[in-house]
């Protein structure tokens, strides 16, 4: 059920884009890297128009969400970020794995985390995050991980 969801979201988002002209099978590499860029400085935005529409500031007295308009802002940068998903080359299927596979893990650190010992000394990188070859003794550079979005 909610995978059908997210099948639809991302379809209809696709349509979408490709209706505004971003066909993200064609889509040179430089193209896809400023849409990736103008696309994540609108999901930051639309992250800092929903903090507006909150009392989040300790200096203020007023503790209140402005709840319709909130949940509105959250929506756009929910759109913004599918778009980059779909700019990576990614589908509903890998989202949804994604996210269990990071669920659990944030699961497992409720265990204990220091947020030191499962990462690169030298890049910063988890170990265990796709794409990461870095081992506790040696760091492994990214190149070796590139690819070309199909
Ligand atoms: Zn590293």
């Amino acid at each position: 059920m909610a995978k059908d969801k997210l099948n639809e979201i991302f379809q209809l988002q696709r349509e979408l884009q490709l209706a505004l002209g971003h066909d993200f099978d064609r889509m040179s590499m430089k193209r896809r890297l400023q849409y990736i860029v103008y696309m994540s400085y609108a999901l930051e935005d639309e992250i800092h128009e929903s903090t507006r529409e909150t009392g989040w500031k300790p200096w203020a007295k007023s503790k209140h969400i402005n709840i319709d308009a909130y949940q509105s802002e959250l929506i756009d940068a929910f759109l913004f970020l599918i778009n980059l998903m779909l700019a990576a080359g990614m589908k509903p299927l890998q989202v949804w794995r994604g996210y269990l596979k990071a669920n659990h893990k944030s699961h497992e650190r409720l265990k204990g985390y220091d947020g030191v010992s499962t990462k690169c000394k030298t890049c910063k990188r988890d170990f265990g995050d796709a794409g990461v070859y870095c081992t506790p003794s040696r760091h492994v550079s990214y190149r070796k991980g590139l690819q070309r979005v199909a």
